[in-house]
Order: structure tokens, then C-alpha cells, then sequence
């Protein structure tokens, strides 16, 4: 049995005490809600304050990106171990927002998932097709790729801890979800990749989270397909109510 994971993805929006206030809300409503893993990625700044606020709360704490060096030349970069240094559980890797506006490709985010999965974190890995790329039918080839050079040499222990984000590009803030079949096809598709690539076992307990316009009234639809096993909320998880009723799906 997969625990459902319901995360949010701040982006690039709130300050600390905007972060606080939000954690607060979500601290307060969602204490009850241990049948689930909640888990919030806030900007980098807020990481140290948020980490502090959700110590003993059921909510955990992701980066949205990181470098996949853990210390060095590297200026700008934050690493992995600096990560869990700060509070973090999760770290977000692929995200398609750093994949195309910030040119990471399938190599590099492979290269992070390591980093991040050799300092014991769980990484949140992103895949998802642009909507060029589903109309020339290309969806499969594309989700393929990015698992397959994505996951590359990755050991089933360590697949185990990884959880798999499909965003398709085009469902991603423009308020067109993907529809129940369109996600489940997709879901089932990259279950089915893992299961070629790892093994069965992988397969059936990897978590497959769907993310794109994620809302209050389409969750419900989206968490009762077979193969999707949370959400990766962006704009709606920045309003305490709008996340509480998605963690709250029914
Ligand atoms: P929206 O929920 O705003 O479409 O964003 C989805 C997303 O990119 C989460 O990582």
C-alpha cells in the first residue's frame, strides 16, 4: 500500500513571515492528517525558519533545487547536504520550470537525484511532456527518456526511497488540468517503465505524484485513479485553504 503524498511547491512567492503564516494555518488544520506524508517546498530563504516551525509537525521539508556537488567552486549553488543541514527531508529534482528556463537536462538532473539520494534525502523527481511534444504523440518517447537517462544507475535500495512527479508541462499553471484518463494513461505508463527498468517490487511502491492545476475540485477525481498517489500542488498550495481541502481529498 502506497501512503498517499500531498506536497506543495511554493515556487517563487512569500517571504518568512508570509511562510510562517502559511505554515501555521497548515500546522493547525492539518495536525490530524497522519494517514498521509505532507510536505512543503518553500524558497530557499525560508528553509531555515519553516524547519523550525514544522519540528515535531507532521509536515516535511523540501528544497525546490539543488546543485548535485556537496561543497566547492560552485558559486550560487546550494548542495544537498547543506539541505539536510537546514531542515530538509525532501529536495524537489527536474522540476520542468528549472528544466526550461534554466536548461537542466535528463544528465544533469540524474546527477542530482545521486547527490541528493547519497545525503539520504528523498528526492521528488520531475518528468512530464510539453504540450509540442503530446500533440506530435511524442508523450511516451519523452517520459521514457527522462526516466530512463533520469534514473540511470540508480539501485533499487535507493529507487525505493525516490518519488516520481508527473507535471505535464502544459497542465502547469495555465489551469488546464490533465484529465482522470489522461493521468492515469500517463501514471500507469511510467509504472510500467519502472518495472522494466527496476523490478516489480519498485514499480508497486514507488509513489507517482501528478502535478499540473492541481485544485480543490479536481483532486478528488485525480486521487481515486489506481496509479496516482499524490499531488504536486503549485499555485493552489499557497492559500492555506485551498491546500488543506487538497490534503483532504476524498
Ligand atoms: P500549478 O499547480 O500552479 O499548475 O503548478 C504545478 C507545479 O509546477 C508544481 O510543481
Amino acid at each position: 500500500m502506497r501512503k498517499p503524498l500531498i506536497a506543495g511547491n511554493w515556487k517563487l512567492h512569500k517571504t518568512i513571515p508570509e511562510a510562517l503564516d502559511l505554515i501555521e494555518a497548515l500546522k493547525k488544520d492539518l495536525a490530524d492528517k497522519t494517514d498521509i506524508e505532507i510536505v512543503v517546498a518553500p524558497v530557499f530563504t525560508a528553509l531555515v525558519p519553516v524547519a523550525q516551525a514544522v519540528k515535531s509537525s507532521n509536515i516535511a521539508l523540501a528544497a525546490q533545487n539543488c546543485y548535485c556537488e556537496n561543497s566547492g567552486a560552485f558559486t550560487g549553488e546550494v548542495s544537498p547536504a547543506l539541505l539536510k543541514d537546514a531542515g530538509c527531508s525532501h529536495v524537489i529534482v527536474g522540476h520542468s520550470e528549472r528544466r526550461q528556463l534554466f536548461g537542466e537536462n535528463d544528465e544533469l538532473i540524474n546527477r542530482k537525484l545521486k547527490a541528493v539520494l547519497a545525503e539520504d534525502l528523498i528526492p521528488i523527481f520531475c518528468i512530464g511532456e510539453t504540450l509540442e511534444e503530446r500533440e506530435k504523440d511524442e508523450m511516451m518517447d519523452v517520459l521514457k527518456r527522462q526516466v530512463t537517462v533520469g534514473l540511470n544507475g540508480l539501485s533499487e535500495t535507493e529507487m525505493f526511497k525516490v518519488v516520481v512527479a508527473y507535471e505535464p508541462v502544459w497542465a502547469i499553471g495555465t489551469g488546464k488540468v490533465a484529465s482522470t484518463d489522461q493521468a492515469q494513461e500517463a501514471h500507469a505508463f511510467v509504472r510500467g517503465l519502472l518495472a522494466g527498468l527496476f523490478s516489480t517490487p519498485v514499480a508497486e511502491q514507488v509513489r507517482i505524484l501528478y502535478g499540473g492545476s492541481v485544485k480543490p475540485d479536481n483532486v478528488d477525481g485525480l486521487m481515486a485513479q489506481t496509479d496516482i498517489d499524490g499531488t504536486l500542488v503549485g499555485g493552489a498550495s499557497l492559500k492555506a485553504a485551498d491546500f488543506i481541502r487538497i490534503a483532504r481529498f476524498e
